[in-house]
């Protein structure tokens, strides 16, 4: 309930700055799905859920404030062509059309959710991941905000995402790859699958999207 208070009385708040509207079309993308679960916790949670539950908290926050984003998938699924065979080859055929589907909207910004995962269970905490200039003053504010609203501790910067990631290198528009946390934490694991957290992580996500369209930073 305590962190509800606080996120209300954020998105209080930033109901009164001015927005742009039509600046951009913000697209929510819950990385994985389907067939692709994403990185697996020892304990078998697939990244792919906690994404797609992040995602729609997302969403609904946004829709509070009369701005629609385009969902990339809102159910457990791959976007892969039909047709198409075998894990390797779903998973790329999954990219090209999240590309397409992201490329096709005007204005779009991404808002890529993920989670993270490595090999020692000490590391823990939020980092965000840009494509651009543009997409990288969202991820500075961002980073700062998940550090001021969620975790204190969190000492992690925003950083440029590597060129190799497929989607990122792919898309033609401003976007950023939101890594919520890591599986491989047990108790940033605990904190990931709680429903108010989730809810936490949205708000933070979308106040710094709206302080970044309102070039209120
Ligand atoms: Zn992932």
């Amino acid at each position: 309930m305590k962190y509800l208070r606080i996120s209300l009385s954020i998105l209080m708040l930033l109901a009164l700055l001015p927005y742009s509207a039509n600046a951009y079309t913000p697209i929510i993308d819950p990385g994985h799905g389907g067939v692709d679960g994403g990185a697996v916790s020892s304990s078998g949670v697939i990244e792919s859920a906690l994404n797609l539950d992040i995602s729609i908290k997302l969403k609904y926050v946004f829709l509070f404030f009369g701005i629609e984003p385009v969902m990339v998938r809102e159910t457990d699924i791959s976007l892969h062509s039909d047709g198409v065979s075998g894990l390797a080859r779903q998973k790329i055929s999954d990219l090209k059309n999240r590309v397409k589907l992201v490329n096709s909207i005007e204005n779009g910004f991404l808002i890529s959710i993920h989670q993270n995962s490595f090999s020692d269970s000490r590391y823990s905490g939020a980092q965000i991941f840009y494509s651009d200039e543009e997409s990288k003053h969202l991820a500075e504010l961002l980073q700062s905000n998940i550090h001021e609203q969620i975790d204190t501790e969190n000492s992690r910067s925003s950083k440029p995402v590597d060129s190799r990631v497929y989607l990122f290198k792919n898309v033609e528009r401003p976007a950023v790859l939101v890594e919520c946390g890591f599986l491989t934490n047990p108790k940033e694991l605990m904190l990931l699958q709680d429903s108010t957290y989730q809810r936490k992580l949205a708000v933070a996500i979308f106040s710094s999207y709206i302080q970044f369209t309102s070039g209120n930073f």
